[in-house]
């Protein structure tokens, strides 16, 4: 019996759901978690946070620095749901200090960047911003034994060719030499961990990210600091686009990593394993058409169409609407989609210079798809 594996559906937070994740979805916790305040946004919104447990390991973990990277923040709820439910012992050995969203103004408006358009990951060297203070002020009162940095990443980002990347992690480099330090390699065996316990439910799905030191980003930052630090990036399957596949994956990351700090298992584990992660690769897009007869410049030509979803918030209605646009097209030899589909049947032409191009695509796509 795999206890986080078989019961994850009745442990999972199902109060949090979809990508709109703001402060007020993290209010409906208030019955379960005693959140504090500890400051407040640009734009004057509650930064909450969260200290659980009373044991000596430390563990840091911030959540929505980029405001509309929402998935991790679900999955840690369900994780910490699965410790409260089936392994609350761990509360005794660790304490978790954690801030569901840093970026809360981000996270309402649905952007990257928090109200005055910085992003916050690259902030951490000048520290410009309220919330980049708030967060490096509770790291240095904190402690921490370790930092998990949670975010999401684009649908673009493939493993070894066109395997969707579902999970990303990294281990940032501690210095412009990517230096093999103690809390380096710290984080290196612990997603060398995660990568194992996870092979087996998503064998090829799981990558690196590109390790170049960047002082400007808070995990090479308390890395340098020699605090062994691990980002966690949710990314995209099939057409999971609420993500909530997704969700459970980093979940089940989450958990791993915490049971293995507290276990010490992954002290265990060859540093070296994590070498062994395919780093991240840009091979895919939402929807990819091929032999598609375009018009472009009264030229008629066959071609393949890249389809990318921008993502708009829909504020009344607090959801998130997918909105497909032409991204390229052309010979590409090298690309694959989410849903890939041939136009070969399609007589249809379509003009580039005709704004409603990507309407009368997507009714293909639609009838397309149907017929798959
Ligand atoms: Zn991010």
């Amino acid at each position: 019996m795999n206890l986080e594996l078989d019961k994850y559906q009745d442990y999972k937070e199902k109060i949090l759901s979809g990508r709109y994740i703001t402060n007020e979805s993290i209010y409906k916790l208030k019955k379960k978690y005693n959140f504090s305040i500890i400051g407040k946004s640009s734009n004057d919104l509650p930064i909450l946070s969260l200290k659980l447990g009373k044991g000596p390991i430390k563990i840091l973990i911030w959540s929505q620095m980029h405001g509309n990277e929402s998935t991790s923040t679900k999955a840690l709820f369900d994780c910490l749901s699965f410790f409260d439910k089936y392994d609350s012992d761990i509360f005794s050995k660790v304490t978790l200090m954690i801030i569901p969203i840093l970026n809360p103004d981000g996270a309402l408006n649905y952007t990257r960047e928090n109200i005055n358009n910085i992003d916050l990951n690259r902030d951490a060297k000048s520290l410009s911003q309220i919330e980049s203070n708030i967060l490096r002020d509770l790291y240095s009162q904190f402690n921490p034994s370790f930092c998990f940095n949670l975010h999401d990443q684009r649908t673009i980002y493939s493993v070894k060719g066109d395997k969707p990347s579902v999970l990303s992690f990294l281990s940032p480099s501690a210095d412009i030499e990517k230096s093999e330090t103690k809390s380096r390699k710290d984080s290196m065996r612990i997603v060398a961990l995660i990568k194992k316990k996870l092979s087996v439910i998503l064998p090829g799905n799981i990558s690196r990210y590109n390790d170049d030191f960047n002082i400007n980003c808070v995990g090479d930052t308390f890395q340098s600091l020699k605090t062994p630090t691990i980002l966690f990036e949710s990314g995209h399957i099939g057409q999971d686009y609420e993500r909530e596949q997704t969700r459970e994956y980093m979940c089940y990351a989450l958990i791993h990593a915490i049971k293995s700090i507290i276990n010490e298992d992954f002290i265990k584990i060859n540093y070296k394993d994590y070498y062994l992660i395919p780093e991240n690769t840009k091979h895919l897009c939402d929807i990819f058409l091929k032999n598609v007869n375009i018009i472009s410049e009264k030229k008629q030509l066959n071609v393949s169409v890249s389809i990318m979803f921008k993502e708009v918030l829909n504020k009344e209605k607090k959801e998130i609407k997918f909105m497909p646009y032409i991204d390229r097209y052309g010979h590409f030899s090298d690309m694959t989609g989410h849903l890939t589909l041939d136009f070969i049947t399609v007589e249809q032409s379509f003009d580039l210079s005709n704004n409603f191009i990507i309407n009368e695509l997507m009714s293909h796509v639609d009838k397309l798809r149907i017929i798959q």
